[in-house]
């Protein structure tokens, strides 16, 4: 699904902005990446973004709360409970 994530554009990297982001991050990742895949809960990330995020956890959390916030402001808070079964916020 296309991503719901608010500002991001597949042409720039979400973090540091840089045009041409080569890689497709899941906010919400290990079990829970194949209902951040249904739900559009990606961005777009540059190489060294994305490496830094899954080496040093440099804006993990930050990314697991607004995929939360996203998916609560097109559904709801029950509902992502429900499908998630975890509070990242
Ligand atoms: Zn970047
Ligand atoms: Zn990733």
């Amino acid at each position: 699904m296309k991503s719901i994530i608010p500002g991001e554009d597949d042409k720039r990297c979400f973090i540091c902005q840089k045009y041409g982001p080569e890689h497709v991050h899941h906010c919400l990742h290990g079990p829970y990446r194949w209902l951040a895949d249904k739900y559009g809960l990606t961005v777009h990330l540059c190489v060294s973004c994305h490496m830094l995020l899954h080496d040093k956890g440099r804006y993990d959390r930050e990314l697991e709360a607004l995929a939360q916030e996203a998916f609560e402001s097109k559904y709801s808070h029950e509902e992502f409970m429900q499908i998630f079964q975890k509070n990242w916020r």
